[in-house]
């Protein structure tokens, strides 16, 4: 979709089944299908059904990455073949993983950040986006190293952080600190905290036309209106009031809500219904 001069896509790695444990399958593999019941509510009590839905934002010659997915199929030799990965859907725009040069996380969740790197035949980390600066907020570095120690075992939505210090170490990470940054004309990082101490939302003008990233802080439409049902959360509170500012921004600014966690790349612009809930008013499927 167009957003004035910015083109912004909504990838896909396709459909992923997330257990409380935090493990993470292809949606229908593995473990069985899951019930009805969870599948068409997508907040199932042993697992949730997600899409995972890297975005993809195009300015000139700057291609900008919000969240790389993860990545599954990316290292040599691995055992996930025929997967969507984040280099399979640049493809199908005829774009390479050199071609990108900015990719933003908005956290450091496993979920959002494995796909920024992957091991090649000789196993040695490599960034999958070789000439990218990857921007990450200060707070959320430093939270993940408190934390990859107590969930070193987790592989799903926790922290992975072996291969992120690769990127740290070959200096691809811009840390970025303070409440807004600028990226490029235009589009703004948010630290909003929430759902982690670091995490941040990318909002995007171009002219009169809005989009906004709120990454996990609305990562779909059923989580329009509800505040305190995330458990995930690592401040509740935060997250609410972060929330709450945000959608009142894109609902007046009409900007494009771009959904990381919906099952079809689902993206749109808010409107109120009669109980003065917000719904989505425009339903785009990529
Ligand atoms: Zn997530």
């Amino acid at each position: 979709m167009q957003i004035g001069s910015l083109t912004v896509e909504v990838l896909s790695e396709g459909k992923f089944e997330v257990f409380h444990d935090g493990h993470i399958n292809r949606f229908g593999e593995d473990e069985g299908e899951p019930s009805d019941a969870s599948a068409a509510t997508g907040a199932g009590r042993q697992s949730t059904i997600v899409g995972i839905n890297p975005i993809l934002v195009t300015y000139g010659d700057r291609k900008i990455l919000l969240d790389t997915g993860l990545g599954w199929g990316l290292d040599a030799g691995s055992s996930y073949t025929g997967v969507s990965n984040v280099n399979t859907n640049l493809a199908i725009f005829g774009l390479a993983p050199e071609d990108i040069t900015h990719v933003v996380l908005s956290h450091l969740h496993y979920d959002h950040a494995a796909g920024c790197s992957f091991t090649d035949s000789a196993s040695k980390t490599r960034a999958t986006f070789p000439n990218a600066t990857y921007y990450l907020h200060k707070e959320e570095w430093n939270f993940a190293l408190s934390r990859t120690v107590q969930e070193s075992h987790a592989r799903g939505t926790g922290y992975q952080l072996d291969e992120f210090y690769r990127l740290m170490a070959d200096a691809r990470v811009q840390l970025v600190s303070g409440k807004t940054t600028e990226l490029i004309e235009g589009i703004t990082l948010l630290h909003s905290g929430g759902h982690t101490p670091g995490h941040q939302a990318v909002y995007m003008q171009s002219g009169e036309e809005y989009a906004c990233y709120p990454g996990e802080l609305i990562p779909s439409s059923l989580h329009l209106n509800h505040y305190s049902t995330h458990q995930q959360d690592s401040n509740p509170v935060q997250a609410k009031k972060a929330k709450v500012r945000l959608l009142k921004k894109a609902y007046r600014e009409q900007a494009v809500l771009l959904f990381y966690h919906s099952q079809h790349g689902q993206s749109g612009r808010l409107i109120k219904d009669d109980d003065k809930q917000y719904v989505l008013a425009d339903i785009a499927r990529e």
